[in-house]
């Protein structure tokens, strides 16, 4: 695939990149690995400084950065500031927090004294320069959900970004680097997917962190097993969405809508099997139908825009053979069903399509639909309900709407994913752990949990 940023909304390629060569990367390596030995012994308070000021640089961009993101990869604008203002909180997030989550821990007294020890502390210790492997779908969030911790704990990043969003890789190496940040510390490699193997076989690479798909998270993880080097994967996730007879449903479909159409639908963790109970399946249908036809499909320049392009012409290809498989197979096509032909958007559209009638003979029950397409389906009880929800290769997060207590007990103790959320849909906050199960990956990103994937978990015994 080329290195450039081409519009989806219009498929007017706007600048192609050359990829760097060996002696670039190589200069790049030398750098992360020198400037590691001096980052990793600064304090979290000046530490702390520099991430708050590319924050406060961050929500400076947040207009110009927000256009860039949509221009890239097709993301309404409106969503693309609320992403780029995200980022930030994120940063002081961890600025704020970093020191705290990572301070020295005491173990019990009566198992320091039976080690024979006189003290035991564990330290969190940075790794060294660390390989951040990341998609077009939030170019800024997804990378700076790696970042800020990674900074904070004091590792040193490197970026190899989708190809399709290279203005927006090397919008994050400058901005870190006007903030302050000892050059080294966060580098871009405009490098293709065949040139990260070298890369991550790289002795002065630590570890690696892949947000993608399954194919890209297999290959990275094959090559940092046989170098024994930690990852941490967050892949795809097809999450269901559970309704109940006692959920509110008028709440319940509006936020249905949101939930698997945020980002013109590419998003791991958007709702995208909605599971209903027999006794509210055609009251929900009707409602959420209603409101994703309702949606206004267009520029995603426009304000008004609630679902713009997908990012590329083969993700709006392979969306739409998902589609037309589960329609030759049976499935009803409620609303949507087909691409949109119309001469005045003439980007890769797609429509909000609900399906209806799905067996799991179809692709679609087993694959992740990456655009605003919805799978409806009707269950008998709570049992089925799970069942179904579970049936599933991903497991990344779950949704369901329900006013008993103990139906939620059910869901929590049986759901195979790594969050549920009750009464509301997935969104990723900063102080919560996110990530997977199953075929969605491993390792949690954000909160404590993920600044300390990449640390050094240091054992200090004193006699
Ligand atoms: P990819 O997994 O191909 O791309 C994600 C990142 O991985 C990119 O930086 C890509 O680089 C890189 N990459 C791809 N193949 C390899 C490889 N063999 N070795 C190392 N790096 C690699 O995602 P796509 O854009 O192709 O999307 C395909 C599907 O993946 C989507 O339909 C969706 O199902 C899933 N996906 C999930 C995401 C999530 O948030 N979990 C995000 C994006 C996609 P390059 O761009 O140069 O190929």
């Amino acid at each position: 695939m080329p290195i450039a940023t081409v519009n989806p909304a219009n498929g007017e390629t706007l600048k192609t990149y050359e990829a760097m060569g060996e002696e670039e990367v190589e200069r790049r390596l030398q750098l992360a690995e020198a400037t590691f030995r001096t980052y990793r012994t600064t304090g979290f308070a000046e530490r702390a400084r520099l991430l708050n000021r590319a924050a406060d640089l961050l929500e400076e961009d947040e207009r110009d950065a927000g256009r860039m993101l949509t221009t890239e990869m097709g993301k309404p604008v409106k969503q693309a500031r609320a992403e780029v203002l995200k980022c930030a909180k994120a940063m002081r997030w961890y600025a704020a927090n970093a020191e705290a989550l990572l301070a020295d821990e005491e173990p019990a007294e009566t198992d320091v004294k039976d080690s024979g020890a006189s003290r035991v502390r564990v330290r969190y210790r940075p790794l060294g320069p660390v390989l951040a492997v990341m998609p077009w779908n939030f170019p800024l969030w997804q990378v700076i959900r790696f970042a800020a911790p990674a900074l904070m704990a004091g590792n040193v990043g490197l970026l190899k970004h989708a190809s399709n969003v290279p203005q927006t890789a090397l919008y994050l190496e400058d901005l870190f680097h006007r903030a302050g940040y000892p050059e080294g510390c966060f580098q871009t490699l405009l490098i293709g997917s065949a040139q990260v193997d070298d890369v991550l076989r790289d002795e002065r690479v630590k570890a690696a962190t892949l947000t993608g798909s399954e194919p890209a998270g297999r290959a990275v993880a094959s090559t940092a097993g046989e170098m024994i080097k930690k990852t941490v994967l967050e892949l795809g996730g097809s999450d269901p969405y559970v309704v109940m007879p006692s959920a509110d449903l008028d709440r319940a479909a509006e936020v249905a809508v949101t939930a698997r159409v945020q980002n013109n639908g590419q998003s791991c963790i958007a709702a995208k099997r909605f599971i209903v109970h027999t006794d509210v399946y055609d009251a929900f249908a009707e409602k959420f139908v209603a409101g994703m036809k309702a949606l206004k499909v267009g520029d995603p320049m426009d304000e008004e825009t609630d679902v713009g392009p997908l990012a590329s012409e083969r993700g709006r290809d392979d969306l739409e053979e998902l589609v037309d498989d589960a329609v030759r197979s049976g499935a009803t096509a409620l609303c949507g069903g087909h691409r949109l032909r119309r001469p005045e958007l003439p980007g890769w559209y797609f429509p909000p399509t609900v399906l209806s009638g799905i067996t799991r003979e179809m692709r679609i029950h087993r694959e992740e639909a990456f655009g605003p397409v919805a799978t409806l389906y009707r269950a008998g009880d709570l049992d089925e309900a799970v069942l179904i929800a579970n049936d599933s290769p991903f497991g990344l997060s779950s949704n369901v709407w329900t006013r008993d207590e103990s139906e939620i007990d059910r869901f929590v103790r049986d759901l195979e994913a790594g969050s549920v959320y009750v009464n509301g849909m997935t969104a990723s906050h900063p102080a919560f752990p996110f990530g997977g199960v199953k075929r969605s990956g491993y390792g949690r990103e954000l909160s404590g949990h993920g600044i300390r994937e990449f640390c050094n978990i240091t054992t200090v015994w004193h006699g």
